[in-house]
């Protein structure tokens, strides 16, 4: 079956979005508000993801309400928004039609593409299949699970240790990777500072737990100035974060990786946080794509050589001033997607559209407790310390959609700064338990072809 404008009067012009991340769900806001337009809202799932604080699900801090916004529930008072949960599996860019994997299709006068990023591995061996990336709701939740069944199995079992249950490898120092490391070294150090008689793992040897940062490059967070390059590195040295800086990730395997310099450290825990490349619906797109696999777009945001199609946020290359293509960010996205649903009303009003400027507020990045760096607009005005940690918590709360979400994400905070109490370590999804914890001796016999016997003889 296929949605298509024929139902409407002539003057209703239908928009289809895919996506309904920060771009998707500024442009379709922005357009509901005229009622000559008609939204339908395509997302494979029914809510909106708020990803600067997926590292705070991961780490228990937040739970999956506290960032997870319902899609039907924001466009409630709009009667021109239909959001379908659907996942869109291809794209003909020319008739402005989406297929479904529901079997649906959709037709509109015009089509805006914002389907956003998945994790990069860039080939590495192994990391598609033995890594946690840190990407999506989804992915927070099975990374926090996957900490706290390391920690149960350890607490319950302290020879686990040796086989790398407290060792936690994050690959990537860039923002992500670094709030990870930071966060999570403040948890593990929270618990540790704890008396004896207090502790919430009793026989948990936390004292032996190592957080390893690795990245290729020579600095942490490498889109920011060498100061707040130094001050952050120096932060996370703080928290025991071991940083392991122009080392790239060789391999990794069920139980271990294998560094660039030759080590092999045993772990169940790899963290990815490598790189992004465009959502897998850009390889089923009926166009050309550019760097990441993302669909370089016009100064007014439309695809060259057709009609009516917009490419957004994390899915497109859109160029800034200098010529090169914006960062992916909540920012770029969102005044991207504002910008794209006024050069659709002005496109229907006969007018020409804008081009879009990116107003640069400046970037932000949280180490842990007190510890964040902030450079303010164009200029980059830096700060560091507490202050750029509050900075960095008024904004990140401003950013979040509703007044109720922002509360709560305030009362959440404020428990865990104060009281160090962390409301989410729920183990829900059991699945994380069951860990081959002799994996990585049992390639290691394989490959030397020694006897599966002997390995699996330690298994429990
Ligand atoms: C861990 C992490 C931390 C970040 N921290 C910051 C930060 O501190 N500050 C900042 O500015 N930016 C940050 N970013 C970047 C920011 O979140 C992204 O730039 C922004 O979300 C991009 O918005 P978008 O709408 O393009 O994509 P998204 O927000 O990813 O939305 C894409 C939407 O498309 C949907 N979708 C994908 N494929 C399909 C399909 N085939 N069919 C239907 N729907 C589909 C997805 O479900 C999703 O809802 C962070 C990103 C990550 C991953």
């Amino acid at each position: 079956m296929t949605e298509s404008t024929e139902r409407e009067p002539t003057s209703v012009k239908h928009v289809v979005i895919v996506g309904g991340g920060f771009a998707g769900m500024h442009c379709a806001r922005k357009l509901a508000a005229n009622p000559n337009v008609r939204i339908t809202l395509l997302d494979k799932n029914n809510y909106q993801q708020f990803q600067p604080l997926l590292y705070q699900v991961a780490t228990a801090m937040l739970g999956p309400s506290n960032i997870a916004f319902n899609l039907r529930g924001t466009f409630k008072v709009h009667p021109n928004v239909d959001v379908k949960m659907e996942e869109v599996v291809s794209v003909d860019p020319n008739t402005r039609t989406v297929k479904t994997a529901q079997g649906k299709q959709y037709q509109g006068d015009f089509l805006v593409l914002a389907a956003g990023s998945q994790a990069n591995f860039f080939g590495t061996p192994g990391a598609d299949k033995n890594t946690y990336p840190l990407y999506s709701l989804r992915d927070a939740e099975r990374l926090r699970s996957r900490i706290l069944a390391v920690l149960e199995s350890a607490d319950c079992d302290p020879a686990l240790v040796e086989k790398g249950a407290l060792n936690f490898v994050i690959v990537g120092a860039g923002p992500t990777g670094t709030e990870m490391a930071g966060a999570f070294g403040d948890m593990l150090h929270s618990w540790i500072k704890k008396r004896a008689g207090e502790r919430t793992y009793k026989d948990l040897h936390l004292d032996r737990a190592q957080i390893l940062l690795v990245d290729a490059g020579h600095a942490v967070l490498s889109a920011f100035s060498p100061s707040a390059q130094t001050y952050a590195a120096k932060m996370l040295e703080k928290r025991t974060v071991q940083l392991r800086l122009g080392t790239k990730v060789h391999e990794v395997g069920d139980g271990h990786v294998v560094l660039s310099d030759g080590t092999r450290i045993p772990t169940h825990t790899v963290i990815w946080a490598g790189g992004l490349k465009a959502a897998s619906l850009s390889n089923n797109v009926g166009i050309k794509t550019g760097h990441g696999g993302r669909i370089n777009v016009q100064a007014d945001l439309t695809v060259p050589g057709l009609t009516g199609v917009y490419a957004l946020g994390d899915f497109a290359n859109i160029a800034g001033k200098d010529g090169k293509p914006l960062p992916q960010l909540a920012s770029v996205a969102e005044q991207c997607g504002k910008c794209c649903a006024k050069n659709i009303l002005s496109y229907i009003a006969g007018k020409p559209g804008d081009s879009f400027h990116y107003f640069d507020k400046g970037i932000m990045a949280m180490i842990g407790r007190n510890s964040g760096v902030a450079e303010i607009g164009e200029h980059r005005h830096e700060l560091h310390g507490a202050i750029a940690f509050a900075a960095w918590l008024g904004v990140h709360a401003a950013l979040l959609t509703s007044t109720r979400a922002k509360m709560e994400a305030f009362m959440e905070w404020a428990w865990d700064y104060f009281g160090g109490s962390r409301g989410d370590a729920i183990l829900d999804r059991t699945e994380e338990m069951q860990i081959n914890w002799n994996d990585d001796e049992e390639e290691m016999a394989s490959a030397t072809g020694e006897p599966q016997r002997k390995a699996q003889a330690g298994m429990s």
